[in-house]
């Protein structure tokens, strides 16, 4: 692409954009190195240029959560599997900064190896029966002395085939009281819990995903996180921090394809000019020109209210808004490129392969947006319940 329309991308604050660029040129040697190796491979070495690593609040340069969105744009800018950029997007968002935030100083230095990338987080929520509703939840913790005793079984969790540990949300109480929800997190290699199955994924299909199933497993003590029935708390925080900033993880996959598209359109011929001197061309990659700037002001808008101090749970009407539009329009934008590309769109090895099902993914995860949506209406005074 060149310079001018770049520029028009340069949406971030400035010590951002630094941060983008300079992780666009450490990452691009490493991402061509591990293009081919497994998960936990290219896990590590996008660990070992400090993607997981998040600087303190009074850091120089970009606040904490503003740099570790730069950073996953730039790996992202350099060509790093999009289901990676994912991955790490939401251990970085969903995990480490709410947990820095909720745990107690001593509790996070215990686990702040995560951040060398040797110990891998997941985030287990979600249950064969339902995911929207939690409160639809039977995995079941009861207190033994000062240990929970875990029953029951969590599906579709991101990395369990491979986590080291897991924060899982189980019913300590009735019904669907506010505190009958507490959160854990403990290690997975304890006695009790069993990786079951696997999916293959059509989305995001780098990242394993598989099953947790809890047979009487007896949680180390200090597993629980906050207090006994604070999991529905613990949940917003670790949802609107998802939503606010998870989607960052898409924003170098969609500069890379407008950047594709915009050398396509701009040197192949057609009709006997310019394919891109057609105005209806042009016209669909100002579409993902404004998808994508959108999606930039918004995503690095939510890190500075974060960077700020927002509490997370305070921003959770803006990150379910965020979370909606950075979702509709990554897919917007794959739909335009897959128009401009014809055929090779769904060629595998073309040089314009499109891959609808990762965008259309983010629609779900995170809360699907049919469900965020009458959330937003209920913050307005409509008497509308899910
Ligand atoms: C790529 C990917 C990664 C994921 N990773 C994780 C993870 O790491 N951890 C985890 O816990 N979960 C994970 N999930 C699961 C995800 O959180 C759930 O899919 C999501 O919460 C929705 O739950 P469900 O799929 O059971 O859908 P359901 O709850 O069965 O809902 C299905 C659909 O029905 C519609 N719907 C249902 N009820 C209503 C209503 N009242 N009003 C309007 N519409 C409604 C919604 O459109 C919804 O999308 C992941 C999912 C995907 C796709």
């Amino acid at each position: 692409m060149s310079a001018p329309a770049d520029l028009l991308l340069r949406t971030g604050p400035k010590a951002a954009e630094e941060v983008v660029d300079t992780y666009r040129e450490l990452a691009g040697p490493v991402v061509e190195k591990v293009r081919d190796a497994d998960f936990r491979t290219q896990w590590q070495a996008m660990a070992d240029l400090g993607v997981l690593r998040l600087a303190a609040a009074d850091d120089t340069g970009p606040g904490p959560v503003t740099r570790s969105l730069a950073m996953i744009e730039g790996i992202g800018l350099a060509g790093a599997d999009p289901g990676i950029c994912y991955a790490l997007a939401s251990q970085v968002f969903g995990m480490q900064f709410p947990l820095r935030a909720a745990l107690a100083e001593d509790a996070w230095r215990a686990i702040a190896e995560v951040q060398d990338g040797g110990t891998l987080l997941c985030h287990a929520l979600t249950e064969r029966s339902g995911g929207s509703d939690p409160f639809s939840m039977r995995t079941r913790a009861r207190r033994e002395g000062d240990v929970f005793v875990l029953d029951g079984a969590k599906t579709f969790i991101t990395a369990a085939p491979v986590a080291d540990r897991a924060i899982v949300f189980a019913r300590t109480g009735e019904g669907r009281s506010p505190f009958a929800l507490s959160a854990f997190l403990f290690p997975l290699d304890i006695p009790g819990v069993v990786r079951a199955e696997s999916f293959t994924k059509t989305a995001l299909p780098s990242v394993p995903m598989g099953e947790l199933v809890f047979e009487g497993a007896r949680l180390p003590a200090g597993s629980l996180i906050g207090d006994e029935g604070s999991g529905l708390a613990v949940m917003a925080s670790t949802t609107a921090w998802e939503r606010a900033v998870i989607l960052g993880y898409a924003l170098g996959p969609m500069r890379r394809t407008l950047r594709r598209i915009v050398e396509w359109a701009a040197g192949r011929d057609h009709f006997g000019r310019r394919m891109g001197a057609s105005h209806q061309v042009a016209s669909r990659v100002s579409e993902m020109a404004l998808a994508l700037h959108r999606s930039r002001v918004q995503l690095y808008a939510m890190a500075a209210l974060l960077d700020a101090g927002t509490p997370a749970r305070q921003l959770a009407a803006e990150a379910a808004l965020t979370k909606i539009s950075v979702s509709e329009d990554y897919v917007r934008l794959t739909e335009h490129a897959t128009a401009l590309s014809g055929v090779r769109a769904f060629i595998a090895d073309s040089e314009l392969p499109a891959d609808l099902h990762s965008p259309m993914a983010a629609l779900t995860y995170a809360g699907p947006n049919d469900l965020l949506r009458v959330g937003i209406a209920r913050q307005f005074g409509l008497p509308v319940e899910n």
